[in-house]
């Protein structure tokens, strides 16, 4: 496990590329075994999951909710998320805000943006998107407690490397396109979350800034 991380590392060269070690169904024993490896951003894909594990890790861990995410569960994890990567409706963006400023926080999310061919994959299209900034802009008072922070896509699961390829392409053209028409002088507008553990090199060749590992560190699921 340590051999994987430090390989991962030294090819993630570039300073600013933030690994997230997906730690879902991997008990805490091997959480805490890469966490004394020095990996302190762990991402889980379910709250009923990642509670527990909160509750039993060191306190330093940053945890990431990577997976869809109910609006009735936002509570359970306001107090002590550091992001949300799959913000992918206004109502869900609207209950983390809720919740976020009850714990007196202010949380960073991802908009998560459908790029897949796969029907399955949760995420808005650019017209929903779009829908939500907007109404962050007119209402920005509406929204104090929740920080956005870039975008998050998953490619379609493919051998098809050039369809890969495109889509986190087309996700970077839109980042670069939303950043500069909503975040240009917010500096905390800055990730871009694509890429897992078959296609991040390619994700990292076209731009991504957090990559979300699991397999790879931890082995098959
Ligand atoms: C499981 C998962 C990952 C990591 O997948 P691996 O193939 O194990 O690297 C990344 N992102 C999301 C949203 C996931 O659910």
């Amino acid at each position: 496990m340590g051999e994987a991380l430090q390989k991962i590392r030294s090819g993630l060269l570039p300073a600013h590329v933030q690994l997230v070690a997906v730690s879902k169904t991997r008990p805490v024993e091997q959480i805490l075994a890469l966490y004394q490896q020095g990996q302190k951003v762990f991402g889980e894909n379910k709250v009923q999951e990642l509670v527990p594990k909160y509750e039993a890790l060191p306190r330093d861990i940053e945890w990431h909710l990577i997976g869809h995410l109910q609006t009735n569960k936002v509570k359970y994890i306001a107090s002590f998320v550091h992001m949300v990567h799959s913000v992918d409706s206004l109502k869900l963006l609207q209950e983390i805000e809720r919740q976020a400023k009850k714990n007196n926080r202010v949380i960073s999310c991802l908009l998560q943006i459908h790029i897949a061919k796969e029907e399955t994959k949760f995420g808005m299209d650019d017209n929903e998107m779009t829908q939500l900034l907007e109404e962050t802009v007119v209402h920005p008072d509406n929204y104090r407690h929740v920080q956005i922070a870039g975008l998050m896509g998953m490619a379609t699961n493919t051998g098809n490397e050039s369809q890969v390829r495109n889509e986190f392409h087309h996700l970077k053209q839109l980042y670069d396109t939303v950043r500069k028409k909503y975040f240009s002088f917010q500096p905390h507008f800055k990730e871009l979350s694509m890429g897992m553990s078959a296609d991040y090199k390619i994700a990292l060749e076209e731009g991504s800034t957090m990559v979300r590992i699991g397999s790879l560190l931890f082995g098959a699921r």
